[in-house]
């Protein structure tokens, strides 16, 4: 199966088992915008209480608050959104097409990368054990001419997108001789800037209406109520303020599901550090967020930085993480050293002092920010591509398990009575009336066992318990893991340590290892 096939299976893996849904769909859908289904919605919690708790349970100088998506249209020209928050984009003339420049050229170079993989290849197929791939990439003549001319465009790349020069953009698309996949063509517009910023009126015209933005991302949230949470909290630097909450943007292109989306969720965390120490603070955070993500399990392989190429208007230093997805390692969340850019902009425009008086340095100064900024429904998309699996056992038949982590799973467990009588429904309904205040439980009595734990595992739940007749003579029941479809008897009163054992957060954080 290729990797496209197994993102198309994903989608609709995703609407089949009510995870994802395309937003209105009776009206046949809306363009990069999504709901969430009933498993969805418990996945996306269990996502935003693993990054919650790991913020602002697990650090005691870290805080949360919940802004207003509506903000004071000043905070946009303040953070430079208005001004600068655009994306470069191009049209096929052919296709009528358009597309994000910068990603078209990003995309070439992915390619240039695949060329020299596919080189490698097929140079160990040809010299076998005496194979070194080392010397060979050092000097295989087609290696190094490739390379050459990616380091060439990626050089003029850079420069291009610093310089805010859309002319050598558009250049660099014609000299790679980059085509349109629609259409096939190299009939480019030029390239133009684009604001991904929705506006909307607040208040009517006779009050003299206000135009308002749906907030781009939800760091300015934070910066505005920094006074604030600093005063009334009485928070010592360094410290972070941290925040769930919805982002919009008017994407150009908006592919690949909901990797990008035009109302997303993002978890953003602002740590506000003295001022010289952000570089040390940066590189701290780095390592923490990405002990974070390979917690998970799903293979310190799948996940790299990614510095950037063009560091945006309020930034110092900058990398991504990337998660390996079916469409190639792709950001999942930023990691960036905002300097006092931020906090500098809204004294200025809102004509407050924000400062903080530094005891020890004895001087108040503006402080600088490291930020971490995730997409919940990237986070999402990431768990649900890794954990997709197509399995065949060893009686023939296939079966599609989900493998989540136990403790981001939608159900923790499923409770089935062998058949519909004898009391054994009774059994497992005390069974759930006992577990259901701490864990998310569901009763199946529908079908054979083997089609309700094909269900179960469809949609992730770690656990199947099973009550059948020895059960009102032993108090036990049968347990069946999901990854390993082995079956175990245990004792109903043991159940739920059994359960907490997996799927609670607590043995979860103990594994991030920064
Ligand atoms: P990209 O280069 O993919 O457009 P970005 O660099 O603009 O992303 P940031 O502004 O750093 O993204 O936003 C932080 C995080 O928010 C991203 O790492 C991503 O997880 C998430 N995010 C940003 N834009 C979208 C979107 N349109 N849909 C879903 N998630 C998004």
């Amino acid at each position: 199966m290729t990797q496209e096939e197994l993102f198309k299976k994903l989608i609709a893996h995703c609407k089949e088992y009510g995870f994802i849904f395309p937003s209105s769909e009776i009206y046949d859908g809306l363009g990069a915008v999504y709901d969430y289904g009933q498993n969805g919605v418990e996945l996306k919690n269990n996502i935003k209480s693993y990054w919650w708790d790991s913020m602002v349970k697990l650090h005691e100088n870290i805080v949360g608050i919940d802004a207003a998506i509506f903000m004071h249209p000043r905070v946009w020209e303040a953070s430079g959104h208005v001004g600068a928050f655009n994306d470069p984009l191009i049209d096929n003339k052919d296709s009528k097409k358009r597309y994000r420049a910068d990603v078209l050229v990003e995309d070439w170079m992915a390619k240039q990368e695949e060329k020299i993989q596919k080189e490698v290849e097929k140079a160990r197929k040809r010299f076998k054990e005496n194979f070194n791939e080392e010397q060979y990439l050092a000097t295989s003549p087609r290696v190094l001419e490739i390379k050459e001319k990616m380091e060439a465009i990626h050089a003029r790349f850079a420069e291009a997108l610093n310089a805010n020069n859309l002319d050598e953009l558009k250049q660099i698309i014609l000299d790679c001789e980059i085509v349109c996949p629609i259409s096939g063509t190299r009939n480019w517009t030029d390239v133009r800037q684009f604001n991904l910023m929705f506006s909307t009126q607040m208040g009517s015209t006779a009050d003299g209406a206000n135009t308002v933005y749906l907030r781009p991302e939800t760091a300015q949230g934070i910066f505005v109520n920094y006074l604030n949470v600093q005063k009334t909290g009485r928070m010592k630097l360094p410290f972070g303020i941290a925040q769930i909450g919805k982002a919009f943007r008017n994407e150009i292109v908006a592919r690949q599901f909901i990797f990008r989306m035009r109302e997303f969720e993002q978890m953003e965390m602002q740590f506000f550090v003295q001022p010289g120490t952000e570089m040390q603070w940066w590189n701290e955070w780095k390592n923490t967020r990405m002990a974070w993500h390979r917690a998970l399990g799903f293979g310190d392989e799948n996940y790299r930085f990614h510095d950037h190429d063009k560091l945006a208007h309020y930034a110092n230093a900058a990398t991504d993480i990337e998660f390996n997805f079916p469409f190639g390692f792709k950001e999942v969340e930023g990691i960036h050293s905002r300097t006092d850019f931020d906090l500098g902009r809204h004294q200025e425009f809102s004509g407050k002092k924000i400062q903080y008086f530094d005891p020890e340095r004895g001087e108040s100064y503006v402080p600088y920010v490291v930020e971490t900024s995730i997409g919940v429904d990237r986070m999402f998309l990431q768990i649900m591509s890794a954990a997709y699996t197509e399995e065949k056992l060893e009686n023939g038949e296939e079966r599609v398990v989900l493998r989540i982590p136990a403790a981001l799973a939608p159900t923790k467990v499923a409770v089935m009575p062998l058949v519909k009588k004898d009391g054994l429904p009774e059994v497992a309904r005390k069974i759930i009336d006992d577990l259901k205040y701490d864990y998310n439980v569901v009763y199946d009595e529908k079908d054979s066992i083997g089609k309700r734990y094909r269900r179960q595992d469809a949609i992730g739940t770690p656990f199947c318990v099973t009550v059948d007749h020895d059960t009102l003579t032993d108090g036990m029941v049968t347990v069946r893991h999901r990854d390993t479809m082995q079956q175990e008897r245990i004792k109903i009163e043991d159940l739920r340590a059994m359960v907490d054992n997996e799927v609670s957060f607590r043995n979860l954080f103990k594994t991030i290892k920064a």
